[in-house]
């Protein structure tokens, strides 16, 4: 045991966060206030499960691991309800760091949210964040918690009111383990303040939200004994009665399992407090044995984009619990699946650095991806509404994390495509998969045509599009930065192969007439191209006529195989700077610009303000892009000076 120095008994004020949470919990926005025990014993099982980990790891450990289980001690009188384990306990600076304070991304943000929330749209919002602890507030004024970690021999007494202080102090005589004790609130049925001191009450909440628990949940209940003999007295005994079944879900057959257990056991690992939008059940037999249920939830977690984002799958072995967020089980673009793989054949004492080199884990990996994708992919092709709604809602929260799979994971890359859905010109409001625009597609469209960029409008907007909207051809619009690394490395889908109308040459209408016309501009224009050509070959590689403008003068597109600009700016900010790759630019021969500029030239090709023109030509098509100009300052007296002059 380690050597303890004894502290005073001290008040500390709640973390700012921690304070603003409390509130919402003490003036109750959640309407099912039964789920605060859903939330106690949740973290007593965990407290549980790390217990018995500990245990097989550390043999220095010295505890009893022989009778885990959590107790519920109710005092009628009193009005208390205390959930104690004999779990892993918590040290002083546990308590304090993690009952204080609230350490998750999005704390703030969400709190603000929230605070702004109607009632209704709040109980939504608390979802998005599993309150745990708090939830105690909701229904006692007062929450005591005495508790000791495994292997220390001083324990910590935690209490509050709820309001912006909190007292610790170390206590000597407590169990390993942790009591949280409430001091509850009156009854309010109406309100949804139940007796939570009625064995009744607790019964039913326990079988509702917690019987799948793989510990034993005790009560102490009153029964009544009859009488031995004819003539003899009916006596009261006081027994210990286990409340849940402890059945693993994914060990029960399908048919037995209920969607409400699901959702709870849902909850129960997911820290979520909404349902979730699908369930999977996966069993392989054979050589490598497991079970896995999966989920996907119905919303993104606030952190899905930072770097330190959990993986949400747990690993068990043979039933027992051995990690949280085993990145080894899901490619990280499905990081946001929760659920439990239980494996038959891994040792209990499984490592990270085992699991990282097993090629059946691997295989697994494969496996339950495979599951998560066919899951989706049956969401899309389904004809039942509610289906689809169910794929619009996932696409919506995390098609932008799947399209990492994109690039990462080539051999899904078709399923992966299968299930996606982009925006597009068809609709301001409807995405659109691909095999919807495939079939749209006139017979001679050979491909599928796309514009990247920073929003949708800017892509709208883009004279990039001006053809392809006045001929009415469907265009994707692709607005995510992912977009741009996969949509780049030459993808196809059904054997229609992608095309950004921002690179190469563009030919909508292939009509002789055209072509003739085409050829007499050509001539026309030669001349002031070739100037151009020069006057701009710092910024450009080529100077064409265009067929995609329509009301621009002009506009900058790539050779096929370029990078977009877009794409080398990401290269940029991930530190990887590729040199500048040179576009063309295309005018337009009907804008009155150009053919201004072409008659202008033709009069006096070494008037020194045509070269001023030329560069403001190249300057405005830069900002109609929505591009920084090399030169903003030349540009502007540029600018200033051509106005003036109109003016004058
Ligand atoms: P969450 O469970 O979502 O992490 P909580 O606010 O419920 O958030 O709990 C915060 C942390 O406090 C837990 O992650 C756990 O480390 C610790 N904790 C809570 N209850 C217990 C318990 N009964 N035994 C041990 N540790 C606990």
């Amino acid at each position: 045991m380690t050597e303890q120095v004894m502290h005073e008994s001290e008040t500390r004020e709640f973390q700012a966060e921690a304070k603003q949470l409390l509130r919402l919990m003490v003036h109750s926005i959640y309407s099912d206030k039964d789920v605060f025990l859903r939330e106690l014993l949740s973290n007593a099982s965990d407290a549980l499960d790390k217990l018995r980990l500990e245990s097989m790891v550390d043999k220095e450990l010295d505890v009893d691991t022989s009778d885990l289980h959590i107790e519920l001690e109710r005092d009628p009188v009193a009005r208390t309800l205390t959930v104690r384990d004999n779990g892993i306990g918590m040290s002083r600076d546990d308590v304090v760091g993690l009952i204080g304070t609230i350490a998750r991304s999005g704390t703030a943000e969400l709190l603000d949210k929230l605070t702004r929330a109607k009632e209704t749209q709040g109980s939504e919002l608390i979802g998005q964040f599993g309150v745990g602890f708090y939830s105690a507030f909701m229904v006692a004024d007062k929450v005591t918690v005495v508790t000791r970690r495994a292997g220390e021999s001083t324990g910590t007494r935690w209490e509050s009111e709820g309001e912006s202080t909190y007292t610790v102090a170390d206590v000597d005589d407590a169990p390993q383990g942790t009591a949280v004790t409430l001091h509850l609130k009156p009854v309010d049925t109406d309100d949804g303040m139940h007796d939570y001191t009625d064995t009744g009450v607790l019964r039913s909440i326990v079988t509702r939200y917690s019987d799948f628990l793989a510990w034993p949940i005790r009560m102490e209940v009153e029964r009544v004994k009859p009488a031995e003999t004819e003539d003899g007295e009916s006596e009261t005994v006081r027994e210990s009665e286990t409340l849940n079944s402890m059945k693993a879900l994914w060990a029960r057959p399908r048919s037995e399992v209920t969607d409400a257990e699901y959702a709870e056991f849902y909850k129960h690992i997911s820290h979520d407090w909404a349902d979730p939008l699908e369930t999977m059940r996966l069993q392989a037999e054979g050589t490598f044995e497991y079970q896995a249920l999966l989920f996907l939830p119905s919303r993104a977690p606030m952190d899905l984009f930072t770097r330190d984002a959990k993986r949400g799958v747990q690993l068990y072995v043979k039933r027992v619990f051995i990690m949280d967020d085993c990145e080894e089980l899901m490619p990280e673009y499905l990081r946001f699946v929760k659920g439990v793989v239980d494996a038959q054949d891994l040792s209990l004492n499984v490592s990270r650095e085992i699991l990282q080199q097993d090629r059946q884990i691997r295989a697994m990996q494969r496996r339950l991806a495979k599951k998560v994708l066919s899951t989706v992919s049956g969401l899309v092709r389904s004809e039942e509404q509610a289906d689809r709604d169910k794929y619009r809602t996932f696409w919506n929260q995390f098609g932008t994390c799947v399209k990492e799979g994109l690039v990462t994971d080539p051999d899904n890359h078709a399923d992966i495509l299968a299930i996606a859905s982009f925006d597009s010109t068809r609709s301001a409001d409807e995405q659109t998969t691909l095999a919807e625009y495939v079939e749209r597609m006139p017979e001679d469209q050979e491909h599928i045509y796309y514009l990247t960029g920073r929003s949708r409008e800017m892509v709208e907007k883009s004279p990039h599009m001006e053809a392809f909207t006045s001929k009415g051809v469907e265009v994707l619009i692709l607005t995510d930065q992912i977009d741009e690394m996969w949509v780049e490395a030459g993808a196809e889908f059904q054997g229609k192969p992608f095309r950004s109308i921002a690179k190469g040459e563009v030919d909508l209408d292939s009509g002789s007439a055209d072509d003739a016309a085409d050829e007499t501009a050509k001539e026309e224009f030669a001349g002031l191209l070739e100037w151009l050509r020069t006057t701009l070959s710092d910024h450009v590689k080529d100077v064409r006529l265009s067929s995609r403008l329509t009301t621009s003068p002009a506009c900058l597109v790539g050779d096929e195989g370029d990078l977009s600009p877009e794409l080398l700016r990401i290269y940029k900010q991930m530190g990887q700077p590729l040199p500048d790759i040179k576009r063309i630019l295309e005018i337009n021969p009907e804008h009155a610009l150009v053919t201004g500029l072409r008659e202008s030239h033709a009069k006096n090709a070494d008037d020194p303000a045509l070269g001023d023109v030329a560069q403001l030509l190249y300057g405005t098509t830069l900002l109609a892009e929505g591009e920084e100009l090399p030169d903003p300052h030349r540009f502007a007296q540029l600018l200033a000076g051509r106005l003036a002059d109109g003016l004058g």
